[in-house]
């Protein structure tokens, strides 16, 4: 048989030779780097046969940046790991031990509870393997073997993946720990150059917590010890940036006991909050959205009709009033149909655009809740476009543009995922050929980079999620456009044609900084808390050096009115508030002396810059900015 290799010379083998087998007739030293096979997208694991006339790349130790290549390595790992704390924990059960972004985990269920301090011991462990070397074999086995095998090595966790299992199980071994696995993975350990446990866990065993709670321990592995140190930089810079931390020490916003998952706003978090408001009134306008505000609450029946009932109700808090069931809404796609149907109307009004950052409240769960990035109330910069189907090609450009124009503010990247028909669609496939093609056109328009994540959208239309990279080279997820035609049927909305005939009609839902807390948090962390001078919650800081300066930084204030100035005239040392300025990252900071005046002013910019500029001067340099 013959393969296809990357540079479309053909490789001729004897019939079902591996993967491995093919790199050896290609040469030793690529068969000893061979990490992995890649074949139509797909991985394989170097040990399996390959198919007559398929293309193939092999994966090497060199493509120690490959994700698919970082993936098998930290697959390893995690066998590794299991096979530490095994050894170590003897009476352990083990559950899972996947590859994930970055790393990999491992789930136990420990005799003991066990700690951080634990994870040193248990990496110790890990390296003497990597010291001594492991081999990977691979074997199939039948269910009642591998189910035999587990019962007697006491594994209750592996023998009910057998009893789940669909398809061939194979069984990983590496020294004396096997594993029920479908790979793939390394030939041997040699290419790991570096493991580093990072951090444990709760969770709950296959997800539901009803289950058993097991132990995460999670961890990383490269191919060189450079690219660990690198990454560990990174995580440590992250640290630095979490808005967790930066939030309260920057003094803009706390949480409380008393409410979880609802930040408390101070004074300078509302600024940002502010900040962001007046972009979204102000595109908004110019963009010909109108504004509404709709109630929080409705009867049950609402969510009935909207479909958010059943599928989102176990999210949602419910009330009882006047002993009849209502619920706090979840999103804001009730009001805005409520709206739309409070009159006939007319083909004339289309499109429609009305915009709403109304909160929304999600009964997320407690041990879910992260800072601003996960929290219980959510204010979307919400919109509900109400359409034609020969306006969504115009309006979903619109809105793409409207997002690259957002993101752009901020100096990050945007690029997107299209999701496209489910199998259980609704609407003919000539439907969906249109307003899938009416989404990609509008990605291609806009010049953003997407992918394609086939059937992922929803079973009443496509849809486009946005994501942005920051400063740190992370990826999140922000808005969602979302191009639907159920939701405005279920509320039996319709418009009068030309033809003086009703007829349905599409709604885009549309959210772009995704909400306003989750912005806000992704924002600090982007920054590292130090705002651009536009956005900073305070712009500058006027330090009076003694008493008798008071009264010059108060006027100064008053002639920067337009801007965020604030005069620290606490009893300090003006070293200790240029210090206290720094921390909160302040963008300019005037020191006010008997040698400053009009002409002369002593001014520190972020970051250290020092300068002596005229007041002239200083106000052409903010007005810049
Ligand atoms: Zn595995
Ligand atoms: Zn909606």
């Amino acid at each position: 048989m013959r393969v296809v290799l990357p540079d479309n010379s053909e490789l001729e083998l004897p019939e079902g030779a591996t993967g491995l087998e093919a790199a050896r007739a290609i040469g030793p030293k690529l068969a000893a780097e061979a990490v992995l096979v890649r074949t139509n997208g797909r991985v394989q694991d170097l040990r399996l046969p390959l198919q007559d006339g398929e293309p193939i790349q092999i994966l090497t130790t060199r493509d120690k940046n490959d994700p698919d290549a970082l993936a098998v390595l930290r697959h390893s790992s995690a066998h590794l790991l299991a096979e530490a704390v095994r050894r170590l924990y003897p009476g352990v059960k083990i559950a899972i031990g996947p590859p994930i972004e970055n790393g990999f985990y491992y789930d136990f269920e420990f005799p003991e509870p066990i700690s951080e301090g634990d994870l040193p011991r248990i990496e110790g462990e890990i390296n003497n393997e990597l010291a001594e070397g492991r081999e990977w074999t691979r074997e199939e086995v039948s269910a009642d073997d591998a189910r035999q095998r587990f019962l007697e090595e006491g594994e209750p966790y592996k023998v009910e993946l057998v009893d789940t299992a669909e398809g061939a199980i194979s069984l990983y071994t590496q020294g004396d720990f096997t594993d029920l696995c479908r790979g793939p993975h390394l030939q041997n350990s040699r290419p790991i150059k570096a493991v580093k446990l990072t951090g444990l866990a709760g969770a709950y065993w296959r997800g539901d917590e009803k289950n058993t709670q097991l132990t995460r321990i999670y961890g990383t592995a490269f191919y060189s010890k450079e690219d660990l140190a690198a990454y560990l930089e990174r995580i440590e810079e992250a640290k630095r940036r979490d808005h967790r931390r930066l939030g309260p020490q920057l003094d803009l916003f706390h949480f409380t006991e008393r409410s979880p998952g609802s930040p408390i706003w101070h004074p300078r978090g509302m600024v940002l909050w502010y900040e962001l408001e007046e972009i979204r009134r102000r595109e908004n306008e110019k963009r010909g959205y109108q504004e509404i505000k709709t109630p929080i609450i409705y009867d049950a029946e609402t969510f009935w009709t909207s479909g958010h009932f059943p599928k989102y109700e176990d999210l949602m808090f419910k009330l009882e009033i006047d002993e009849q069931p209502w619920a706090i809404k979840a999103m804001n796609c009730p009001g805005a149909m409520l709206l739309f149907g409070s009159r006939l109307r007319s083909y004339r009004e289309l499109p429609m655009r009305l915009a709403e950052p109304t909160p929304l409240h999600r009964n997320e769960l407690t041990g879910t809740l992260h800072g601003l990035l996960r929290v219980r109330i959510i204010t979307q910069d919400d919109a509900h476009i109400f359409c034609t189907e020969e306006q969504i090609q115009d309006e979903i450009a619109a809105v793409v543009d409207y997002a690259r124009y957002l993101y752009g503010l901020f100096d990050m990247t945007a690029s997107a995922e299209l999701s496209t028909r489910p199998q259980n669609k609704l609407g003919t496939d000539e439907q969906w050929d249109r307003n899938e093609a009416a989404l990609e056109e509008a990605l291609k328009l806009n010049d953003i980079e997407y992918t394609i994540a086939e059937g992922e959208g929803a079973f009443y239309g496509p849809k486009i999620d946005l994501h942005m990279e920051d400063a740190l080279g992370r990826k999140w997820q922000m808005g969602t456009i979302q191009l639907d035609s159920q939701m405005p049927s279920r509320f039996g909305l319709t418009y009068m044609g030309p033809d003086n005939q009703e007829h349905s009609l599409y709604v885009i839902h549309r959210a772009l900084y995704g909400s306003f807390e989750r912005f806000i948090g992704i924002l600090i962390e982007h920054y590292g808390g130090a705002f651009p001078f536009w956005l900073a919650p305070v712009q500058v800081r006027v330090i009076p050096v003694g008493e008798d300066h008071r009264a010059a930084a108060a006027d100064l204030r008053e002639r920067f009115s337009e801007y965020r100035v604030e005069v620290d005239e606490r009893d300090e040392t003006v070293g200790k508030r240029i210090r206290d300025a720094e921390l909160d990252k302040i963008p300019f900071v005037i020191v006010y002396g008997d040698k400053e005046s009009d002409q002369s002013l002593a001014v520190r910019k972020r970051g250290g810059e020092q300068a002596t500029l005229g007041l002239e001067a200083l106000r052409s340099e903010l007005a810049r900015l």
